[in-house]
């Protein structure tokens, strides 16, 4: 009788013994590893790989990354894009990460040991960066902001609001239902296309707790419309004359203007106008890490800091190193993308379009993160096949994940949000599929 093959197959430790396994261990963590051995055991017991594969097969069954996020090289044009995580962080809020990710002064000083105001640097670069506010904070997200300030200034009470910004923005962003689950009462007034000064005062008495304003980002409403400005809205007053705080959600994350965003509201201008407080994403055209901003007046900052719902949307020491990077240092990869000139960006479509034999076309980019609806980027794009579009999403072997935009039938490589030094990756993923197709769709035989 011959020996039965399965004895050959290597054992459990003796595969977790040797150098590579070892060293994939220190980086991935033994269970992974070892999970990738036992399987590849159980192939050979099938009978699906021989024994003396179970070592190979094993090795290349590793994960190359501990974690299952992809990154992906985004050539949809579309600047912020929630479903791929918003805004890429700039190389040194990456390094500020890196370096925050050990043991770190996040609330100590250490000239003397004690404890200190967590993220102060942060606080002090947001203030620096919007002189019109006297106080800031970060919490954990755009929404964490604006839950905050509502429970904060008017939960039992009032949050008064106009039935033009009743909005919904997307990934579960409803304003009513997001007011209603901190216990305010949402009061509306107006109309969904005008709402007049008079509506919010006939509103105001000694229940409101604040007034909302929040910017509709994601959607315009033209024609017979009316909205009541900031400048209004600061000289509301209850029937005791006592001041009404007037929270401004404006979203973006803009701290100051941008010429080429003109209906986007940035912090210090509607500060300027007479918003108490605005509250705004860090992950949007800031281009920062995922956080919710508050800036404004300090005592009201300060009333929002003392609740004691801040600490269940506190920030961690990741996010406040990346978020003081980007505010201190060089232009955020997003503010790069969205000011791309159009003819840097035919440049270097027309020599991948070249490299890879397709053609370029002109397309326009897209803001996105419900940010800028009108506002087109024009630019220029290689028209692809639409179903090369699926096969760059899922590439064989290390090629970089290209996420292509779907348009009108066709696929379209944008590189407005690629960094120009991985123009090259793109044409090497491109290539590959590109070639694919070919072979899928040999020409006909003459
Ligand atoms: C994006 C957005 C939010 C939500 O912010 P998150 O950071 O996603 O929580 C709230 N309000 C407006 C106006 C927005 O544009």
């Amino acid at each position: 009788m011959s020996e039965d093959p399965r004895r050959a197959i290597p054992r459990t430790d003796d595969v977790l013994g040797q150098a590579p396994f070892v060293t994939a261990a220190a980086r991935l963590g033994r269970s992974v590893v070892r999970t990738a051995v036992v399987a590849a055991q159980q192939r050979a017991r099938d009978e699906e790989i021989a024994p003396d594969r179970v070592v190979e097969a094993a090795l290349a069954a590793l994960p190359t990354r501990t974690s299952s996020l992809t990154p992906v090289l985004n050539a949809t044009g579309v600047v912020v894009h929630t479903n791929i995580g918003r805004a890429p962080l700039s190389p040194s809020a990456i390094e500020a990460v890196v370096d925050a990710a050990g043991y770190v002064d996040v609330e100590m000083d250490l000239a003397t040991g004690a404890r200190s105001r967590r993220g102060a640097g942060a606080l002090a670069a947001l203030l620096e960066a919007v002189p019109d506010a006297s106080g800031a904070l970060a919490v954990n997200n755009g929404a964490a902001a604006l839950v905050l300030a509502t429970t904060a200034l008017a939960a039992g009470r009032e949050v008064v609001v106009s039935r033009g910004e009743m909005v919904e923005i997307g990934d579960g962003f409803r304003l009513p239902d997001l007011i209603a689950s901190t216990g305010a009462r949402l009061r509306e007034v107006g109309t969904t296309n005008r709402t007049h000064l008079r509506d919010y005062a006939d509103a105001i008495g000694p229940e409101t707790g604040c007034v909302l304003k929040v910017h509709p980002s994601n959607f315009r409403v033209d024609g017979f419309v009316t909205s009541v400005g900031l400048e209004e809205l600061r000289g509301l007053t209850r029937p005791d004359g006592s001041s009404v705080p007037v929270v401004a959600d404006i979203g973006s994350g803009l701290l100051a203007p941008d010429p080429l965003l003109p209906d986007e509201p940035d912090a210090r201008t509607w500060l300027r106008a007479g918003a108490t407080i605005i509250t705004a994403s860090g992950d949007k055209l800031l281009g920062g890490p995922q956080a919710g901003l508050v800036l404004g007046d300090a005592e009201v900052v300060d009333q929002l800091r003392r609740h004691p719902l801040q600490r269940a949307v506190r920030v961690d020491k990741l996010t406040l190193a990346a978020l003081e990077a980007t505010l201190r240092g060089p232009a955020s990869p997003v503010t790069a993308s969205l000011h791309a000139s159009a003819d840097d960006l035919r440049l270097r479509v027309d020599a991948l379009g070249t490299a890879v034999g397709r053609e370029v076309v002109p397309v326009e980019g897209r803001v996105g993160g419900g940010g800028a609806p009108g506002v087109p980027l024009p630019g220029w794009a290689v028209e692809i096949p639409i179903d090369a579009v699926e096969r760059l999403r899922q590439p064989a072997g290390d090629l970089p994940v290209v996420l292509a935009r779907v348009d009108r039938g066709r696929g379209l490589v944008d590189l407005r949000c690629i960094p120009a030094d991985r123009d090259g990756d793109v044409e090497a993923a491109l290539r590959a599929v590109l070639g694919h197709d070919d072979a899928l769709h040999p020409l006909p035989s003459p």
